[in-house]
């Protein structure tokens, strides 16, 4: 049996933040389930309590610094000090550049990169302490580039380059950092760009697994254990990584 840690999972009200949180639950860690309205936390930490395990909703902007430093206090407070952290909310704006707004820009960078810094600078300061930590930062395949997606690109680029400087600067204190990059995962995101597209969800998978060496697209709980292993005990002396979770290779 692992040692119990404390968890924080950002986004977690579904989708891929929702599949971690099980899963880290599942590991013996307390989770907190952090999304921005608490109340939609629900199902998650129902899932884990009705499956036995400790959990706490907290409602949360990850952009917003006081917000933050409030809910990652709040976690200490009544699950106790915070040594995983799996940032995770995520939102896509997209557009080609020339269509692209000001706002959509800054919007996807607020909450990838400013939420991840935030998350994490509040965090560190528990792990430091407890000189044990991980700390996964969700990228994506469209690091790579995607038409459509030049603010998400960046930002998911920019969090490989965050995650490899937290493990300069945090591995003397026993704290781990690594980008999970997900390729095609089914959740209410991957609908949402078939929607802009104009195709049925169903086609637009199809279409996707084909082009996937697996010939299937990836579920939420295929990025869970990825992030489960990093999360680890043993994986103690993985880190700066960016591990491609796409069903291929991508490097
Ligand atoms: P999702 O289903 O859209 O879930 C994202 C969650 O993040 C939502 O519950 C959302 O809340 C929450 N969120 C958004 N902005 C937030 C904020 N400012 N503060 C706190 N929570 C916020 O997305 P997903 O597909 O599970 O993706 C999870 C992560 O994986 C994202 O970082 C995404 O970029 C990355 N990823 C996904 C894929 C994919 O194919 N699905 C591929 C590569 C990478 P609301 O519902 O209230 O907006």
């Amino acid at each position: 049996m692992s040692t119990s840690r404390v968890a924080i999972v950002t986004g977690a009200a579904r989708g891929i933040g929702a599949a971690t949180a099980q899963r880290l639950a599942r590991d013996g860690h307390a989770v907190a389930v952090l999304d921005l309205d608490e109340a939609a936390c629900a199902a998650t930490v129902e899932a884990i309590t009705s499956s036995g395990g400790r959990a706490l909703a907290v409602g949360v902007d990850v952009s917003k610094a006081d917000q933050v430093e409030a809910a990652v206090k709040r976690v200490a407070d009544e699950l106790g000090a915070p040594t995983i952290l799996v940032n995770n909310a995520g939102i896509i704006r997209d557009n080609l550049i020339f269509k692209m707004s000001e706002d959509d820009w800054d919007a996807v960078m607020a909450v990838h990169l400013r939420g991840a810094f935030l998350m994490t600078k509040a965090a560190q300061a528990y792990m430091t302490q407890e000189k044990w930590g991980r700390i996964v930062n969700l990228s994506s395949s469209s690091a790579q580039g995607n038409r459509g997606q030049a603010n998400y690109s960046a930002a998911k680029a920019g969090l490989q380059g965050f995650s490899k400087t937290l493990a300069i600067e945090l591995g003397r204190f026993g704290v781990t950092a690594n980008a999970v990059a997900p390729g095609f995962i089914q959740t209410e995101m991957t609908k949402a760009t078939a929607e802009r597209m104009g195709v049925s969800f169903d086609d637009f998978i199809a279409h996707s697994a084909s082009q996937i060496p697996v010939q299937r697209v990836g579920q939420p709980e295929d990025i869970a254990a990825t992030i489960s292993f990093l999360c680890s005990e043993e994986a103690g002396f993985v880190s700066g990584q960016v591990i491609y979770v796409a069903g291929g290779p991508l490097d």
